[in-house]
């Protein structure tokens, strides 16, 4: 670890004391602990490690790592982890290993060469903490709200359907009052569907199907329809469109997933400025990119949260004691969209006085 100070130097010469102390706390941690040679043949496993695996120390000394090995990864994370390894690097990631008995488990694991004082690499040391309990509750979330949202979809959209109907059936003085209620009652359906939507779009990133469908368009026009659309929903912001004197450009993009973009972020812009009265979007483009900037003049961020708002369902609470309606979704489904279209969603922002959002698209 850089920057933290050992509390025992390099070279302490340690009595038998102290290494029986260290080999005890090997033996008798939860976690699992083997070492191999440099060609990787396992010359020491733990009790956590023989639990786990269900392979005793004897039938574990003289083999290699193979005899945990899942397949479950692509031949490419096994080079990569070697690669690294290799370089004198730890490798940390989520392992999916496989017990004595066939079945597989997840690992939160770390593999580190130890090296002598020449540099070259004498053992690698292997640590895991078995964390399969954990992943199947986050799949069981995932079905879940995969499940649920499907679930409530159905409803909501018959619920519009007679709405719609109901509202061409009223005529009269006393139609003219329903009408505004279902008026109302419209606009709350709409709230539900962005958000079960949402929902949809964030169960379909966690299993690898949320689908585009690219096609070439100018972009300025979509910035101005997206614009129009939200500045009818706020009296309070003017929403200004700067497109400093840029030609316009034509991207290949999907057009629907570009302009749900810019809504979340406009209408987070709007949400987090109460006390403001302007929002500026900004177009730049190169020869190579074009980026879009949406700068409010709100609440801000503090510097702690900047880099956790894209994660999903992260919000931030510090916002001086008033509470935003919202599940900390929208920044993450975006990051999503513009990074499938090899593009990148970043964030400055000072706490107090406001924040850009931008997010930048390669040109064909
Ligand atoms: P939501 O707004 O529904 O909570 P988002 O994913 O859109 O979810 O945003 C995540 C969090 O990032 C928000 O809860 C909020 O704290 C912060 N945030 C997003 N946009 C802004 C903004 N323009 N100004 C200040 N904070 C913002």
């Amino acid at each position: 670890m850089r920057n933290t100070k050992r509390t025992v130097p390099k070279k302490a010469v340690y009595t038998d004391a102290d290494l029986q102390k260290f080999f005890i706390a090997v033996e008798q941690t939860a976690d699992a602990v083997f070492m191999t040679d440099p060609k990787g043949i396992i010359g020491y496993v733990n009790p956590a490690f023989e639990k786990i695996t269900g392979f005793s120390e004897a039938e574990a000394l003289g083999q290699t790592p193979n005899i945990i090995k899942s397949g479950q990864h692509e031949p490419d994370f096994y080079k990569k982890l070697w690669r690294t390894i290799l370089s004198g690097e730890t490798f940390r990631d989520i392992v999916i290993n496989k017990k004595k008995n066939g079945e597989f488990f997840f690992t939160d694991h770390t593999i580190t060469p130890l090296k002598d004082e020449n540099g070259n690499i004498i053992h690698f040391v292997g640590i895991w903490k078995d964390i399969t309990d954990k992943v199947q509750t986050e799949k069981r979330k995932d079905e879940f709200i995969s499940i649920a949202s499907h679930e409530l979809k159905t409803p909501l959209t018959s619920i519009k359907v007679f709405t719609e109907i109901l509202k061409k059936s009223l005529n009269g003085e006393a139609g003219e009052k329903a009408h505004k209620y279902l008026q109302r009652l419209d606009e709350q359906i709409g709230k539900l569907t962005t958000l079960i939507g949402d929902l949809l779009d964030i169960s379909k990133i966690q299993s690898g199907h949320l689908d585009f469908h690219k096609e070439y368009f100018f972009i300025a026009p979509l910035i101005k329809e997206v614009i129009e659309d939200l500045q009818d929903s706020t009296q309070k912001h003017h929403i200004v469109f700067n497109q400093n004197n840029q030609a316009d450009v034509e991207i290949y993009a999907d057009r629907d997933r570009l302009g749900q973009v810019m809504v979340n972020l406009l209408t987070n812009a709007i949400k987090y400025s109460p006390q403001a009265d302007k929002i500026v979007v900004d177009m730049k483009n190169s020869d190579v990119s074009v980026e879009v900037g949406i700068t409010d003049f709100g609440v801000g961020i503090s510097q702690e949260h900047l880099e956790k708002i894209f994660d999903r369902f992260y919000r931030v609470y510090d916002n001086d004691d008033i509470t935003y309606p919202g599940l900390g979704m929208g920044l993450y489904i975006s990051s999503e969209i513009i990074k499938y279209h090899g593009g990148k969603l970043n964030v400055k922002s000072k706490k107090g006085s406001g924040s850009t959002f931008t997010f930048t698209l390669p040109l064909e």
